[in-house]
């Protein structure tokens, strides 16, 4: 059995620490020892203590002026979208068709396709992300090149085919029936296959007719263990167009809820513009919502109301929506969620904002018992921070008195270069 020994600070949550920051759902070692045996969490406590009974023959990677923290959870992001993050002044349905879609096209070309999902998933372990929920787009061949770069580098990685027949450029569309099809068989071949899920993917209601939608929501529930993955409730003029599309629908949720889409393992991107009715429904159900802060305010889509989703009991992680977002970095998105936060009057306290890119992400895509967190017998994908790579985050730190008051800034200033390496079931995927 190969055991080694991580000796570094250590920083994860227990449970959700909510807004008022409750310092039992989290725990911090500041010199501290993270043991891994054959892939996963073998146990975790401080140097000291742990050092003495350790056998001989342990690796210890010495870490000392790191700070260890669980690998990141992206809950919504579109890897064909790579290329045109940061492109300008649009909002949603614009954006769609100015951007999104012509970038879309190139991808019925598998080298095309696996070129971008390569350079992605290498992007997202460069940032310390781990897991992710992946659109892909309508092109089966799509979800082939995500899969096919997340299984050499051993991520945990669910994605789909987009499913859209309607009411977007003809060549990407595809019908009922065949999005049916090709999202079955994407299933048998990829679905559990090592550390990797299948999400059946309609883009949204605008872009499904009302047969894919019941097809989807068959598909959903012959495979209950697979996930689905779609935008809810993103853009005021989205919601309009919804509600002329769908003119028996009591609001959007409600779309997906009469095809039977709104279950365990649904995860809805934005949930900006729900009310109370919708919120009740997505708790009683299961459902969870990617709160998307650079997307939101990239687009002008609207500011994501945390505090209801909290108090109506639905899980809730974090997603950089990239190319719509603007980082598939973790602290920039969690910097833009605090900022989203503060201009509504909630607060986003350093270990809820770590919750929701750990082990809330985790909890919110049914992975909790997997990762999230340093629990014993979960998989060691965690990240390497160094907060000196960066001169105005290493004067800042070096002026913290406690670890909430440095992750915290940490969050406001850090980016990639606060990374410095991420492991994947404890062995190193990226380094500087
Ligand atoms: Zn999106």
């Amino acid at each position: 059995m190969a055991t080694t020994a991580f000796r570094a600070s250590i920083f994860h949550c227990l449970a959700d620490p909510g807004p008022s920051s409750n310092d039992a759902a989290v725990q911090y070692l500041d010199d501290g020892l993270l043991v891994v045996q054959d892939g996963c969490i073998e146990g975790m406590g401080n140097a000291v203590d742990l050092l003495p009974g350790l056998s001989k023959n342990i690796d210890i990677v010495d870490l000392r002026d790191k700070l260890i923290v669980p690998g990141f959870v992206d809950c919504h992001v579109h890897y064909p979208q790579t290329d045109i993050i940061a492109s300008y002044g649009e909002q949603l349905l614009d954006w769609l068709n100015k951007y999104a879609y012509p970038a879309e096209q190139q991808f019925s070309d598998p080298v095309h396709a696996s070129a971008v999902a390569e350079f992605f998933a290498d992007e997202l372990l460069r940032n310390g992300t781990t897991t992710a929920l992946v659109f892909a787009t309508v092109h089966p061949q799509s979800v082939d090149a995500i899969f096919e770069s997340a299984k050499k580098r051993n991520m945990r990685l669910i994605a789909g085919k987009v499913l859209m027949d309607r009411n977007c450029p003809e060549i990407l569309r595809d019908t009922a029936e065949s999005g049916y099809d090709d999202s079955l068989a994407l299933i048998e071949k990829w679905h559990g296959s090592g550390r990797l899920s299948y999400a059946i993917t309609p883009r949204f209601a605008v872009t499904s007719s009302e047969e894919q939608l019941a097809a989807a929501g068959r598909l959903a529930a012959e495979y209950p263990d697979v996930y689905v993955h779609t935008h809810l409730s993103e853009n005021r003029q989205e919601v309009e167009l919804i509600a002329r599309q769908f003119p028996w629908s009591r609001s959007y949720l409600d779309v997906y809820d009469r095809f039977n889409l709104v279950r365990e393992r649904s995860m809805f991107a934005h949930c900006l513009h729900l009310d109370d009715q919708d919120r009740g429904i997505m708790a009683k159900q299961g459902a969870a919502i990617a709160f998307c802060p650079t997307s939101n305010l990239f687009l002008g889509s609207g500011l994501f109301d945390l505090q209801a989703a909290h108090d109506a009991g639905i899980k809730t992680g974090i997603g950089s929506d990239v190319g719509g977002g603007t980082s598939l970095n973790q602290f920039r998105t969690l910097s833009e969620a605090y900022k989203v936060l503060h201009l509504q009057g909630q607060s986003l306290p350093a270990y809820a904002a770590f919750y929701l890119a750990t082990l809330g992400g985790a909890a919110a895509l049914h992975l909790d018992d997997r990762v999230g967190n340093f629990e014993r017998g979960k998989e060691a994908d965690f990240v390497v921070l160094d907060s000196s790579a960066a001169s105005i985050t290493r004067r800042r730190l070096s002026m913290t008195t406690d670890i909430a008051e440095k992750l915290f800034a940490l969050i406001m200033l850090g980016d990639d270069r606060a990374v410095s390496a991420t492991y994947l079931q404890g062995k190193q995927a990226y380094s500087v």
